[in-house]
């Protein structure tokens, strides 16, 4: 079909990084800072954080690396940190709300984040960014923080590219500014699943009861990509439906143009997007939508067994 998707991972230690490499993805679609926080007893010191992700850019080669912010809170839990007694900690105090309200720690981190970069180029991403306010409030911290190491003489990243996660559904319906200013956007389809559906992630009774081919969720991202088309503003998704081959293939239909994944999901999922049409698969979409079923997984699912298709 003359589409170019591009594949990248998911990643959160310095271990997951030869897979770059290997598994042929583009790049980092997804770094989860986090994880250096979760296995340490203490909040790591900013030189600390800096060469970790120093290292980390080393390993990338020159290829993109998406850092996210710390998102901690919910079911990510700091072993040093008090734990809240919240009632609902997956909409309580997290990700991004904890950095805007606790700015010593965000300011550090974006701080080793640019010391880290040393004159290369330099992604960072917002977890669970709610509002148009809080993407501007958090990308003016780094604006500043660069202004600081400028002052300071340090090296500035050759070029630094801000972006969003979008992992709630207010996020989608933000304002046009919101989808101006962002420098990328990457839906964060494991949060955006469990708000959209108000099915608990952590939550086995309910966790696989809504169907990410569902066409509710469907026409939700469709949209998303149409806002992100007026704008010309890149969109990722790299939540871990992303690396399911049908559903890979799906939002490839729907005009999602860059997945990020578990490493070892590239191969399938690539073997699979380069096998069949997208224009194919797009008409078994939206004739299964037309017929009013629920999701469009049954027909495809029999499309690609009639089409012999490589899938999983
Ligand atoms: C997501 O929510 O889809 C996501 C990628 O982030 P995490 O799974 O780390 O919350
Ligand atoms: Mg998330």
């Amino acid at each position: 079909d003359k589409i170019t998707v591009s594949l990248l991972m998911n990643a959160g230690v310095m271990a997951d990084l030869p897979s770059l490499e290997k598994s042929g993805a583009q790049g980092v679609g997804l770094y989860r800072t986090e994880l250096q926080f979760l296995t340490q007893v203490q909040v790591p010191k900013r030189s600390e954080q800096a060469k970790h992700y120093s290292r980390i850019l080393d390993s990338a080669k020159g290829k993109p690396v998406n850092f996210r912010t710390l998102d901690i809170g919910s079911d990510k839990v700091l072993p040093f940190m008090k734990r809240l007694q919240e009632p609902n900690p997956a909409l309580g105090w997290r990700a991004v709300r904890v950095g805007l309200d606790r700015v010593g720690i965000l300011r550090m981190q974006i701080q080793a984040l640019l010391r880290a970069s040393k004159g290369r180029p330099l992604r960072i991403i917002f977890p669970l960014v709610s509002e148009y306010i809080e993407f501007k409030s958090a990308r003016d911290l780094v604006l500043k923080e660069l202004e600081r190491e400028k002052v300071l003489n340090h090296t500035m990243p050759s070029d630094i590219k801000i972006g969003a996660m979008l992992e709630t559904p207010s996020l989608a319906f933000s304002s046009d500014k919101f989808f101006k200013e962002a420098d990328f956007i990457s839906v964060g389809g494991n949060d955006l699943k469990q708000f959209f559906f108000a099915a608990d992630r952590e939550n086995e009774l309910v966790r696989k009861r809504y169907d990410s081919l569902n066409f509710s969720f469907l026409n939700f991202l469709e949209n998303i990509v149409k806002r992100c088309n007026q704008f010309n503003t890149p969109l990722s998704f790299c939540g871990e439906d992303a690396g399911k081959p049908i559903v890979a293939l799906a939002f490839t239909a729907i005009g999602i143009r860059t997945m990020s994944m578990r490493a070892s999901s590239i191969g399938p999922v690539k073997l699979l997007l380069r096998s069949v049409s997208i224009s194919q698969v797009k008409k078994i979409i939206d004739s299964s939508r037309e017929s009013g079923k629920s999701s469009a997984r049954e027909d495809l699912t029999n499309w690609l067994r009639e089409t012999k298709a490589p899938y999983f």
